[in-house]
């Protein structure tokens, strides 16, 4: 397929590509849609196998940008943008400041963070170029460590299905597994501890595991065994896929809500079949968004406390992708994309209306 067939398919609006011969960089930008602001999203550095491969990811990683925001209420667009390179061996100053210099060329259409590969210290030399990045450390008046704000948002939204699925909000007597002991997992179990739920964790890092047991009592279970546990609620928050053919058979939960990204391995299969198994998903991207409201609050002057309450807000947008699934009879991520598009749809109408500052005929300029 084409560079521009390719685009199109899935509605981009523009597609970058930095070369920079001094420094090496070869890095693609990814704006999919502006309508609800300027695109926002991390830049991964990859060691991809192909340009191809490049491109499609980070198309892809684009567009989920822009239903993450649009869910999450966020006045912001979907972008990202990858750096081809080994991000062990080939970063270094002049790299990251003349991707900088490309992002700021774009005068704010695309908003850049950390991501996979990259990290905050590298996000300080882009910033020397560019005012539009965000997820900087705290020492630099940035809003620092998204994942408490991450794990607040994944609890709500735990207590929110809880909710929908046995009454009552609180997680007293229920049980829960957790799938990954990182930044965020390890934040959520302390919620779900003090809560009251029994919970049951794991990880392939067995420091993390015991330091989680020592300080909160709760139970170890091997990495094999998290997925056939007899629990009312399952929370991945380790690796995206880990909802597929070989797993829902083993599921016994009636409830799948974690942080971690694209936990569906087929989007157009295994949500189906959760949902004929009377599991009740709730989307990742929606449940996750707290990492994005923490980097959003951050470009309005950052206010831990509001990102805290923000991400509490979590918990209405699910029920809403709840109550959408179920009048509609389908699987909740399909009715959470559909919340998504309507919203970007809605909002784009009212954006016809003229304010008197657009561009094209303007009177002031009469002579
Ligand atoms: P992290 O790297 O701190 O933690 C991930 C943990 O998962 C690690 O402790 C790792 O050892 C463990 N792990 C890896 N493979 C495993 C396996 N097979 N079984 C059990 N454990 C395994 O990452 P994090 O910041 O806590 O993020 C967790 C997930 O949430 C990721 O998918 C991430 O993309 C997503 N997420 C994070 C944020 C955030 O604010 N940090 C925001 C949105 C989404």
């Amino acid at each position: 397929m084409g560079i521009f067939a390719d685009i199109e398919k899935r509605d981009h609006e523009q597609v970058v590509f930095c070369s920079d011969k001094e420094s090496g960089l070869r890095a693609i930008i990814s704006i999919h849609d502006t309508t609800l602001g300027p695109s926002l999203g991390g830049c991964r550095m990859w060691n991809y196998a192909s340009e191809e491969e490049a491109l499609r990811d980070v198309l892809r990683l684009s567009r989920g940008m822009t239903y993450k925001a649009s869910i999450a209420g966020l006045n912001l667009g979907g972008g990202k943008s990858v750096i081809i390179g080994n991000s062990k061996t080939d970063k270094n100053e002049m790299l990251f400041r003349s991707f900088g210099r490309f992002v700021e060329g774009l005068g704010g259409r695309y908003i850049t963070a950390e991501d996979v590969g990259t990290s905050v210290k590298d996000m300080e030399w882009v910033r020397t170029e560019t005012k539009y990045v965000t997820g900087i450390a705290q020492a630099h008046g940035g809003s620092g460590d998204p994942s408490p704000v991450t794990g607040l948002g994944v609890f709500t939204g735990v207590k929110a299905c809880a909710n929908r699925v046995y009454g009552p909000d609180s997680l007293a007597g229920k049980k829960v597994s957790v799938q990954g002991l990182g930044h965020v997992g390890q934040n959520l179990v302390e919620r779900l501890v003090n809560d009251g739920a029994k919970v049951y964790v794991t990880d392939i890092e067995e420091e993390k595991v015991s330091a989680v047991v020592n300080e909160f009592g709760v139970e170890a279970v091997s990495t094999d065994e998290i997925y056939g546990l007899d629990v009312d609620i399952f929370s991945p928050c380790a690796l995206g896929a880990i909802i597929n053919d070989e797993t829902i058979p083993q599921l016994k939960c009636d409830i799948v809500a974690g942080g971690a990204n694209n936990q569906l391995e087929d989007e157009s299969k295994h949500g189906h079949v959760l949902k004929e198994n009377g599991i009740l998903y709730a989307p990742d991207y929606a449940i996750n968004a707290g990492g994005l409201i923490n980097v959003y609050n951050e470009l309005e002057g950052y206010n831990r406390e509001r990102a805290l309450r923000q991400a509490e807000g979590i918990y209405d947008i699910l029920m809403d992708i709840f109550d959408r699934a179920e009048d509609e009879d389908i699987p909740t991520h399909y009715a959470s994309n559909r919340v998504a598009e309507d919203r970007i749809n809605n909002i784009g109408r009212i954006k016809n209306i003229y304010v008197g500052h657009q561009t094209g005929v303007n009177p002031d300029n009469r002579r």
